[in-house]
Formats: C-alpha cells, structure tokens, sequence
C-alpha cells in the first residue's frame, strides 16, 4: 500500500531501524537506509531492500550528530526521489553514567543525535511533505521519554525532548494532512540487548533467565522484549489511511513499565 511513496528512516543499518526499513519496503515502498556499519554487509541489507520492494532502496551514510550531517541525508533523498513522504527518526545512542562523571562530549553527541537529529529532518522534510498534502512522521522515542532511571542524563532529556518535539510538531502540522507520532518501547530484542547478556551472567553470578527477569525486563511486568518487528508493525499502521486522525500520540510499547 506504500509504492510510490518514499520512506527514510534514520540508524536503519541494524536493530530497529532496519525492521522499519524491510516493512516499508514489504510494501512498496522506496526506503532510503543509514547509519553505521560494515560496508558490505550494508550493500547487502541495500539490495535485499531493493528486491522486496520492488522500488528502490538506497544507502546514505552520513553522520547524523552534526547540521551538515542531517542535510546532506535529507538532501540525497531529494536528489533521488523528490521527497520524503515518511520519516522516521531512529537513530539513536545511549551512555551511562553518574552526573558529576558523565561526559560533556557524550552529552553533547547524546542530544545532538538523539533529539537535535530529528529537529533537523523534520524542519528540511516537511515544506515538500506540505507541497504534496501528505506526510507521516514517526520517532523511535522509547519508555525514557515517559519516565526516568539513574545514570542516564542525556538519553533520558533527549528522548522527553523528543516527545516534546512529536507533540509540537503534531499541533503545527495539524491542518496539513502529516501526522507526527513517537512510539516508545521498553527493551527491545536487538543484537545490542542480546549481548550485553553473557557479560551480565558473568559479572552478577547469575543465570540467563534470571538477567533477563530480574536485570533486563526488571521494570516490565510482562516479562517479555518487545521485538523490532512489532515496532515496525506499529510503525506500517500509522502510515495507513485509518491513522490519519491518530497525531501527537505517544504510543508505548513497554510490557506495563509506565503504566507502573
Ligand atoms: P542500534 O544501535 O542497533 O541502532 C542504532 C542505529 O543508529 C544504527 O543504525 C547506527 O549505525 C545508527 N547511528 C548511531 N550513531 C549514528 C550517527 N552519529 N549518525 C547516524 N546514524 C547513527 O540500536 P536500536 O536498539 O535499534 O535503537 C534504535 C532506536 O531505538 C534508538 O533511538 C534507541 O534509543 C531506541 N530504543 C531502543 C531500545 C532497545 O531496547 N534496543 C529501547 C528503547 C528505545
């Protein structure tokens, strides 16, 4: 239901981003990839995103913590497709530490890449999304955008910050026929989660099982990750016609975390 329309999504060389990307392009649509990684696993993910969806796909890698870096993204899509007709902010990073310790560098990395990022796409994607009287505007923010834990300065005002942007920007463009959404998952099923799990074993003496209930999904109820997948799922239904009333939402996908 998405060919001819064009989606970028940024971070979408692993992890979530790319669940986003193989689901866009699952229906259609052109999907312009980012992020990081091993050049040619990347030109391999590209033409898998290529031959699903039939339309194109293309890589541009730019580094999203600077103005430049966010133009330069946008700017190639342009060049290749036009427009940008659904943009999701994804990428992201994390560090973890306490405040009077935490790196002026990372903070300002963290924010930049995490919140400034979006700011960027956004304000160079929507005067075309406003031209063609459709858009769709999606954020990774996460359950940090909803509440906080310790140690985590500047993800945690990053991601509320991003909610913040979502609910601005769904008020803005509200008469505009482009809807804006974050959703916010607990722990997700990434390769980065799995692997922190072996080192956590080791380091508090504990079994597999007992990381994931009692260290990783501590805070979820449910007891369960959320899978990228899943996300992408949520992320395919907001594009569709009947989400067109659905702006400004804030869409959890935490196993209870902030329901608590
Ligand atoms: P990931 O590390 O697998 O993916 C991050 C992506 O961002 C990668 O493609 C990476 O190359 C890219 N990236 C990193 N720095 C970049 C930069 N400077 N410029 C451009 N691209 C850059 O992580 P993920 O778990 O898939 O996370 C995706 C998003 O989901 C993030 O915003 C993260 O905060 C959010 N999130 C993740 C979880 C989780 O449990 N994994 C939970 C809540 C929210």
């Amino acid at each position: 239901f998405l060919s001819g329309k064009t989606a970028l999504i940024t971070g979408s060389t692993s992890g979530i981003g790319l669940a986003y990307a193989k689901a866009l392009a699952a229906e259609g649509a052109n999907v312009v990839i980012n992020g990081f990684g091993d050049a040619d696993e990347i030109e391999t993910e590209r033409k898998d995103l290529a031959a699903k969806s039939g339309a194109q796909a293309i890589y541009i890698n730019t580094d999203l913590t600077t103005a430049e870096g966010c133009e330069e993204l946008m700017q190639g899509a342009f060049d290749k497709f036009g427009a940008v007709d659904i943009l999701i902010n994804n990428a992201g990073m994390q560090h973890v530490a306490p405040i009077e310790e935490f790196p002026v560098d990372k903070w300002n990395k963290i924010i930049a890449l995490n919140l400034g990022s979006s700011f960027h796409t956004c304000r160079l994607a929507v005067p075309k999304m406003k031209e063609k009287g459709w858009g769709r505007i999606i954020m990774t923010a996460s359950a940090h955008s909803l509440t906080a834990s310790p140690f985590k300065a500047a993800y945690v005002s990053a991601k509320h910050g991003l909610a913040g942007l979502t609910k601005t920007l769904a008020l803005e463009l509200a008469q505009d026929n482009i809807t804006v959404n974050c959703l916010s998952p607990g722990y997700v099923w990434t390769p980065l989660v799995e692997d922190q799990i072996p080192d956590t074993m080791k380091a508090r003496g504990m079994t597999r099982d007992e990381v994931i209930n009692e260290v990783l999904l501590e805070r979820e109820p449910t007891k369960k990750f959320t899978q990228p997948d899943d996300l992408a799922a949520l992320a395919l239904f907001l594009c569709r016609d009947v989400a067109d009333n659905i702006t400004g939402a804030n869409i959890s996908a935490d196993g209870g975390w902030t329901a608590q």
